[in-house]
Formats: C-alpha cells, sequence, structure tokens
C-alpha cells in the first residue's frame, strides 16, 4: 500500500488518549494497591502506550520488556506468534500486568499470558489501549480496556505501517482515497 494514495482519518485524539489512560492508570494503581506489581510491555506496538500509563501510577511498578513477533509490513497476522525477546525476570510472587497497544485476533495477548503464567507470578493479567472484538480468533477478553474500535487498521501512537508512524502522538485509520 502506497500512503499518499490513502487517507488519514483522526479515531482518537491526543486529549482522548490521555483521558482515557488516566482513568485506566488510577483503577490500576487502586486494584494493584499493596500488590507487587510487573508491567510487561510489549515491544514494538506498546512502548508509548506504557511510559504514559505507568506514569499514571500512584503505586511502585517494575517494568519489563517482551518482544513478540508482530505484522511486519502487512496488516494480517501469521498466526504463528514467537518470542524474540523473553523477560529475564523470576516472577514467582509477582502480579503481571502485560500491556500491549492493541488486541485484534487475540493470538499474541493469550499466547503471551499463557507464556507468563507459566512463570510462578501471582497473577496475570493485561491492559490493551485498542481492541477490535470483531477479528477474534480465539476467546480472550482484555481485563483492562481503553477504547473498543471498529474493524479499521489503525495507525499512531506506538502502532505502525510499514515500520513508521509510531511516534503521532494520536491514532487514525488509513483508507483508500477513492472510497
Ligand atoms: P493479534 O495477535 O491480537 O492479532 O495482534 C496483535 C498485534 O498485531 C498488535 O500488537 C499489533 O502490533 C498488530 N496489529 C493488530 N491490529 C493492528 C492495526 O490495526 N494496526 C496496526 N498498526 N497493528 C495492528
Amino acid at each position: 500500500m502506497d500512503i499518499e494514495k490513502k487517507v488519514w482519518e483522526i479515531l482518537l485524539s491526543e486529549e482522548d488518549i490521555r483521558r482515557r489512560t488516566k482513568e485506566l492508570g488510577q483503577q490500576l494503581s487502586e486494584e494493584y494497591a499493596n500488590k507487587k506489581l510487573v508491567v510487561v510491555s510489549l515491544l514494538k506496538g506498546s512502548f508509548i502506550f506504557t511510559a504514559d500509563l505507568v506514569r499514571q501510577l500512584s503505586i511502585p511498578v517494575k517494568i519489563e520488556f517482551m518482544t513478540t513477533s508482530s505484522y511486519g509490513h502487512g496488516e494480517e497476522s501469521s498466526g504463528i506468534i514467537n518470542i524474540i525477546n523473553d523477560i529475564k525476570k523470576d516472577l514467582t510472587g509477582y502480579d503481571v500486568l502485560v500491556v500491549d497497544d492493541i488486541t485484534d485476533s487475540g493470538l499474541t495477548m493469550k499466547f503471551v499470558m499463557e507464556h507468563l503464567s507459566k512463570k510462578n507470578a501471582a497473577s496475570v493479567k493485561c491492559c490493551v489501549l485498542l481492541d477490535k472484538p470483531e477479528r477474534r480468533k480465539v476467546d480472550i477478553v482484555p481485563d483492562y480496556l481503553g477504547f473498543t474500535i471498529p474493524d479499521k487498521f489503525v495507525v499512531g501512537y506506538g502502532l505502525n505501517y510499514g515500520d513508521y508512524y509510531r511516534n503521532v502522538p494520536y491514532v487514525f485509520v488509513v483508507t483508500d482515497k477513492d472510497r
């Protein structure tokens, strides 16, 4: 796809995202108070959301990063999830919160949560900024969610288009000009 022949349409503004992230931070701070919280951020897509979310937490938190295989330049998941970089931390006794940019088929999140559950964590939950429930291939519902969105390919705020545009501070939809 050639981005020059596309229309950008803002789906979520910086202010929308800021407001919701603040609410999630407050909710998580209450629910994880007096727990040993470890946030596991899935790279690359969630690096911006994670950075903003953890700064809204008023409780102690450890932060780890994990890289799984992603869509690359395409728009469809291969259905096969690979761990490219696992976390090295011993999770025994920790309450793990996996943070991702978007849940689409759900394959990535289900795989990662099952993988981390085998590391002796006290609990494993997830928080995603965006959810496209219409595209689900496995049974998973985000424990904490920013926004439910329609079945459209979204870009910005960490989400890439051909590995570009992750730095755009809002979320936008790319569509064909003649649509
Ligand atoms: P899932 O395993 O749930 O199908 O997909 C998870 C990953 O696919 C996300 O972390 C994200 O990297 C990528 N992805 C899914 N939907 C979109 C989308 O609409 N836009 C972009 N840029 N990436 C997406």
